[in-house]
């Protein structure tokens, strides 16, 4: 067998049921891979095709179209004896209903799998068999009978059961189905001990929050794969929404070099990537276009457009050797789930700030260049919170103590100077800008007031400024990671304390 290809290959995977009312098409060219050793969750609503899909990699029914390679071997061509052997010796299967046999006690139902497969001595299995209800700390009940134990005790030997043949893969269906929480913990806990100890396991579950502690999540829905990628950049969407983001999305693709959004453009489309890299670029006042960001997989860029209904604000563009490959959402589909998703709301509104913030401090620029610096700018402003102020409203008030320093995310905001009685309008700051460093670096005390911009005359309504909030050892770590932020900020410091 070739080592590089998956120790589970399953191909455009179909499958047809012929049903009174017509064929129904249950599963619609599905793939999945799982490495040797890997722990890969498989998810979507009840009705999706997960059974389906795990009954043709069991080789318990026969796929309408595709292939299926386990350990290279050609599943899909196998007679049913073939399979049958094939299945006894690789294969370790556990269903939501234990399916013990209950005139059997416990360690016969282990010893079972190796009797019917002629596996191992006669005189070794009940040994075997004691030894693996050991490892799921059934051995003292190994007399009993199924009924005499509980569920979860059942699970825990249905498992026993499952590695009697030393299976390469596990595949269980619903394993914890049936099962109070603390119990499908304790199993669970079971499949992670044996993934690490190198069997591959397929796991149909419906609970998200543990099919998130797997290696990896594929979720189904509607007989075909929900793109990985899409589910990781979309993770604050339910299985539902998903589900919908799946029936709408189109793929495209992008030859390194060029542009999928312009700049100044409308906006039609969300975009997520699931192959390749994309450049941000912002075109800059002097016409420079200059690269404020670079995406890759799992992330989604062209949301802004949609949520503001504004022109483009970036181009962004295929980077790299390799083409840039996308899911593209019409707007009408995104404008529902973002108000159907108070989560996904949340995060497209830091993400957002972010992405202002990136696009308009141009001193942050060198931060883009590498995963690094855009890594440590994303978490420095995730949990920063960005606030918007009436036009009119005070920011900050000369005198007070200052802790903060403020990014100009959109609107405008003026500066004040009191001298005595009297306060001189002596600044004017726009998207972009920032303010609130003279304390930070100085004795902490605000030398001006600054409040949003007011109403421009015969302005009914407008949004003064909306600003980012860093703390100030975000803001001390900012310049410690940006020597282009920290000579600006010092820079700025300079030539405004000279006008105080
Ligand atoms: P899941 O396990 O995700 O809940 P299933 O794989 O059991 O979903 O079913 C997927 C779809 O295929 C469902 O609509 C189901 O009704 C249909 N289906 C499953 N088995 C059969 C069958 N033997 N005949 C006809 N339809 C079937
Ligand atoms: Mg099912």
């Amino acid at each position: 067998m070739n080592d590089a290809a998956p120790y589970v290959n399953a191909r455009r995977l179909v499958k047809v049921f012929p049903t009174p009312a017509g064929d129904f098409t249950a599963l619609k060219g599905i793939d999945l891979q799982a490495n040797r050793g890997e722990f890969v969750a498989v998810i979507g609503k009840s009705g999706s095709g997960k059974s389906t899909l795990i009954n043709l990699i069991t080789g318990i029914d026969r796929p309408t179209g595709g292939e299926i390679h386990i350990g290279g071997e050609p599943l899909h061509t196998f007679d049913e004896e073939r399979l049958a052997a094939w299945r006894g010796r690789n294969l370790g299967i556990v269903f939501q209903f234990f399916q013990l046999l209950p005139t059997l006690t416990l360690v016969e139902n282990v010893m079972l799998p190796m009797e019917i497969n002629r596996l191992y001595a006669p005189a070794e299995r009940r040994e075997r068999a004691m030894g693996l209800l050991q490892q799921v700390a059934m051995d003292e009940q190994a007399r009993k009978l199924p009924s005499a134990v509980s569920g979860g005790q059942q699970q825990r030997v249905a498992i026993a059961r499952a590695l009697a043949n030393d299976p390469g893969l596990i595949v269980a269906d619903e394993p914890t189905g049936n099962l109070d929480s603390r119990t499908a913990e304790s199993i669970f806990a079971l499949f992670q001990r044996l993934a690490a100890a190198g069997k591959t396991i397929l796991m149909v579950t419906h609970d998200e929050a543990r099919a998130a502690r797997t290696d990896r999540a594929i979720m189904i829905a509607d007989g075909a794969v929900v793109n990985e990628h899409v589910t990781r950049a979309l993770a604050a969407l339910n299985y539902d929404q998903l589900a919908e983001v799946q029936r709408h999305v189109a793929a495209t693709s992008y030859a390194p070099g060029n542009v999928v959004v312009r700049q100044g453009e409308p906006g039609e489309q969300f975009f997520v990537i699931t192959g390749g890299r994309a450049e941000v670029c912002v075109r800059q006042p002097d016409g420079r276009d200059v690269p404020v960001d670079r995406l890759g997989a799992g992330q989604y860029f062209g949301e802004m457009a949609l949520v503001g209904r504004q022109p483009r604000r970036a181009t962004v563009r295929a980077a790299g050797d390799e083409p840039l490959r996308l899911v593209a959402l019409d707007a009408a589909t995104f404008d529902r789930l973002v108000t159907e998703s108070p989560a996904l709301r949340d995060e497209l509104q830091s993400l957002i700030s972010l992405r202002q913030m990136q696009s308009q401090v141009t001193a942050l620029a060198d931060l883009a260049q590498t995963d690094a610096g855009r890594e440590a700018l994303r978490r420095l402003t995730a949990g920063a919170p960005a606030r918007a102020f009436a036009p009119g409203e005070t920011i900050i008030r000369q005198g007070e103590l200052g802790e903060v320093f403020y990014f100009i995310l959109e609107g405008a905001v003026e500066v004040f100077v009191r001298r005595g009685e009297d306060e001189t309008l002596i600044d004017r700051h726009g998207p972009g800008g920032h303010f609130g460093e003279l304390a930070l670096l100085g004795d902490r005390r605000r030398t001006a007031t600054v409040r949003a911009a007011p109403l421009a005359l015969g302005e009914r309504d407008g949004v003064g400024a909306r600003v980012l909030e860093l703390d100030a050892a975000a803001f001390e770590s900012l310049r410690q990671l940006s020597g282009q932020f920290a000579a600006e900020v010092d820079k700025a410091a300079a030539e405004r304390a000279s006008r105080l």
